[in-house]
């Protein structure tokens, strides 16, 4: 049902793409990240509270259509439905069906608590297509941290001593992530880059609550900022903005890929005095539970490092491969897909080039 051609996961019987790389006709995006919308198609097809997002960044007047989490529509005689996948505001999987079997793409997800987005909710299907951003063991995250206290207490610490602390996050998703476990603590407002802030409002006008808030636009140019928590993209630093900060601040990043922490004595990667681990991704032990929760008889795998995720799949008897088993090969050529009772395959062995094509 879902193959991979060069602009992504496509549905040959839809004629659509899912989060496709180009332009093309009709494009399901599961949710507004760069690396999943981009520009130039004919229609987008998104869930409704996304829809903002989708707009502010892609544009105003989108040719899009909004549908609720699990509300059925058809694009070319399929059926898709679109349903929570936990990641940010409006993420969506993305549920397939015509003929006999089910399909659900499930886009980044994560499966950890997020008072910013609709929790994920497994869908049952026959072939499930994964992300595997974290797709090694070595990524864990903790279960229970509070993580907003954690934040809360550095800045609090810092605030104390007079110094500002610059909080660097991805403008959309995991700022506003930060912005909503930071709502119970934070007692003064958090001063937000003008990226985080326009983001911020499509968050509020769907609900979602957020600790106070205050664009670094309305510092005047003689203020000083003193003890205030900043929240920034990445690149704020190498900008004339920076100046803001004053003399004085500790710095702090917010990702999942601070989950393995510094060398002893070292500082966090990058130089960042302290990391918070918050992924908006699944770790390793959340793919594999999310895969056998779905109850796919086969998963396809997207991004690096899969190889792990496969074999442990197919040592629990459930036959993966990576994505690129999803790429059509030319008939003769390629390995022959597995017949019933052939087990799983040897992941080492190349991908079951042929699968697609009886899907
Ligand atoms: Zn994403
Ligand atoms: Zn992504």
């Amino acid at each position: 049902m879902l193959v991979l051609n060069e602009r992504g996961l496509y549905c040959p019987r839809g004629d659509f793409h899912i989060d496709p790389r180009g332009a093309v006709e009709h494009a399901v995006i599961t949710h507004a990240h760069s690396d999943h919308a981009r520009r130039g198609s004919k229609n987008y097809y998104t869930a409704a509270s996304g829809a903002d997002l989708l707009r502010a960044r892609l544009g105003r007047d989108l040719p899009m259509r909004a549908f609720a989490y699990g509300e059925r529509f058809r694009i070319n005689g399929v059926d898709v439905s679109l349903h929570p996948a936990g990641h940010i505001l409006g993420s969506a999987q993305v549920r397939v069906h015509a003929g006999a079997e089910v399909w659900v793409a499930s886009g980044d997800y994560k499966r950890e608590p997020d008072p910013t987005c609709e929790p994920f909710e497994v869908v049952a299907c026959d072939v499930f297509v994964t992300e595997a951003t974290f797709g090694t063991p070595a990524f864990a995250w903790s279960a229970g941290a509070d993580q907003g206290r954690d934040i809360f207490d550095w800045w609090d610490g810092n605030a104390r001593k007079g110094v500002n602390s610059v909080l660097f996050a991805y403008s959309l998703g995991k700022a506003q992530r930060v912005l909503g476990v930071l709502a119970p603590w934070a007692k003064k407002p958090v001063r937000c880059h003008e990226a985080v802030t326009a983001i911020n409002d499509c968050y509020r006008a769907q609900g979602v609550k957020l600790a106070p808030t205050r664009c670094l636009s309305e510092v005047g140019p003689r203020e000083r900022l003193r003890g205030e928590l900043i929240l920034v993209p990445p690149s704020f630093l190498q900008t004339e903005r920076a100046k803001l900060a004053g003399s004085s601040f500790e710095t702090a990043f917010a990702s999942g890929w601070t989950a393995r922490g510094p060398r002893p004595g070292a500082r966090w990667s990058r130089g960042y005095d302290r990391g918070f681990v918050m992924s908006d991704h699944a770790d390793f032990e959340a793919l594999v539970r999310t895969a056998r929760e779905t109850g796919a008889k086969r998963v396809y795998v997207q991004h690096r490092g899969n190889g792990a995720l496969v074999r442990r799949l197919n040592a629990l008897g459930i036959r993966a491969y990576p994505e690129s088993a999803l790429a059509p090969q030319a008939p003769g050529r390629g390995s022959r897909p597995p017949g019933p009772g052939s087990g799983p395959p040897d992941p080492g062995s190349g991908p079951p080039g042929q699968l697609a094509l009886f899907s």
